[in-house]
């Protein structure tokens, strides 16, 4: 039979846009199979010829950048001003990438009894990157640019709903003169990945989106024995301290929250407050939040967008509307404004607590909640009791006491004091517990797929 059609609809409007042709399985095993193909020439080229395509890489990016922010928008509601400096982060990541990739993976000497002895870094193969909209073209370019650098070849199958960002970064690569197959896209549903996953032309896998897609992915990868590295949801704390400067620390919990309008894994879902400061700091965030408009995606000065979807927008209403059934109250927004698109105004929920959508699960939109806490080691407490551990933070003018929390006691890949959670590709990125397992960026991101081989001649 032929393949689905892949649809998109501007959640702006509410209009559909283009429609792409998907791939059959026969098709998506195929260009696997090519991908495969094109691994030994790839991986004998060397760190400089593969930094020049990278490298070429990053200035499309740079060059292309304003038709890439109005694509995120027309497919998934990214404000074009968050869209062109995420084109701006790849191309970053990308330079980062070929400046570093070499000494990342230069030979690191053993000393031995007798003989010479030292570890090498080979590269696995094809590499399968399940990425998702959120960040359509960052996530892939973090997960492609080291990647490629240590010489595997990447087959990006990214999320149905931006099929034209998953054709135009593989434009992007073909255009910066990879050799053929060295990156290909296949455009094929969710639930059909897992069966791809089969096939011997995949040598491993890594996933960025939701714990069940990471469990379905994790699942195929285990029964082949594949390594995956797996980045999933988060539902990221911020500790407010008593000794907080109260307005900063709403500036930073408005910013954590809204990033992206809300859906991104890392932004702050929970502002854990202890309770002398708690009235302070809801006044603080309700007003930061309400004061950001929605706005056109297409418009320079806008802020905050559409959600990706009325199916995510409705998900979002439902958490709300269930939390303040259950006891939480509103200090603003929750209500669907009545006009056609995805959009949903900026919230703040307050009283929450345990059995409440907003204190257990993931929210993945404009939607911060407020939890009170007792003192600081209940605050902490609290911050664990989550199914997550990607992000965190802590607001204190006791930067020894803060750094302590953040280092020490919050279960979390990524703890910042006074600041909100940012990814970087100098630093590793990654979760624990049902944020998943494993890191990108860095130089610890760069060695997840890699063959770490023993090396002893006498
Ligand atoms: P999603 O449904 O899990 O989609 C992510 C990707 O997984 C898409 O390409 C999707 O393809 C694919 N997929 C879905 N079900 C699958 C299955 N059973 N087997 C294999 N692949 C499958 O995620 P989402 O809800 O759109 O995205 C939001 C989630 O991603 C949130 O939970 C967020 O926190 C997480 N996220 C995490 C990070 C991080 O770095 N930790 C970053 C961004 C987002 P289809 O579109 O074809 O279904």
């Amino acid at each position: 039979g032929g393949a689905p059609k892949l649809k998109t609809e501007n959640p702006a409007t509410g209009k559909p846009g283009r429609t792409y042709d998907g791939h059959t399985r026969e098709q998506a095993l195929a260009i696997a199979g090519k991908a495969r193909e094109a691994f030994p020439d790839w991986r004998r080229t060397s760190f400089t010829e593969r930094g020049i395509i990278i490298g070429t890489a990053a200035r499309i990016l740079r060059e292309r950048k304003d038709e890439f922010a109005r694509l995120m928008a027309d497919e998934m509601g990214k404000p074009v001003t968050e869209g062109l400096a995420e084109i701006e982060k790849c191309a970053f990541n990308c330079d980062y990438f070929v400046e570093n990739a070499e000494r990342f993976l230069a030979n690191e000497p053993v000393k031995l009894d007798g003989g010479r002895a030292y570890v090498t870094f080979n590269p696995l193969g094809s590499l399968l990157a399940v990425m998702p909209w959120n960040f359509p073209f960052w996530q892939v370019f973090r997960a492609a640019a080291p990647a490629l650098m240590a010489g595997n070849t990447v087959l990006l199958k990214h999320a149905s709903n931006v099929p034209g960002c998953a054709l135009a970064i593989e434009d992007v690569f073909r255009e910066a003169g990879a050799p053929d197959n060295v990156f290909r896209t296949i455009l094929i549903a969710g639930r059909d990945t897992a069966e791809l996953i089969d096939s011997p032309d995949i040598a491993a896998v890594t996933l960025t989106g939701s714990v069940a897609a990471g469990k379905a992915v994790a699942e195929a990868a285990g029964r082949n024995l594949k390594k995956t590295v797996l980045e999933l949801g988060g539902s990221d704390a911020y500790l407010v301290l008593e000794d907080a400067d109260i307005d900063h620390a709403a500036t930073v919990a408005a910013t954590a929250r809204m990033v992206n309008g809300g859906q991104s894994c890392i932004a702050g879902k929970r502002f854990v407050v202890v309770a002398p400061v708690r009235e302070a700091f809801e006044t603080g965030l309700a007003a930061k939040m309400s004061a950001i408009r929605m706005g056109d995606p297409l418009d320079p000065a806008t802020k905050l967008g559409p959600m990706v979807s009325v199916k995510a927008r409705d998900e979002i209403h439902r958490q709300v509307r269930e939390s303040i059934g259950k006891g939480a109250r509103l200090l603003c927004g929750g209500e669907v404004p009545d006009r056609p698109g995805a959009w949903y105004p900026p919230t703040v929920l307050t009283d929450v607590k345990p059995g409440q959508p907003a204190y257990d699960e993931e929210v993945f939109g404009p939607v911060a909640a407020i939890i009170e806490a007792r003192d600081v080691q209940d605050a902490i407490r609290i911050a664990n009791d989550s199914e997550f551990g990607l992000g965190a933070g802590v607001l204190t003018r006791d930067i020894r006491r803060g750094e302590e929390i953040a280092a020490r006691d919050l279960e979390a890949g990524i703890a910042f004091v006074n600041e909100n959670v940012r990814s970087d590709p100098r630093m590793p990125f990654g979760g624990v517990k049902h944020s998943g397992y494993g890191r990108e960026c860095g130089v610890f991101g760069i060695r997840e797929f890699v063959n770490i081989k023993s090396v002893h001649v006498r």
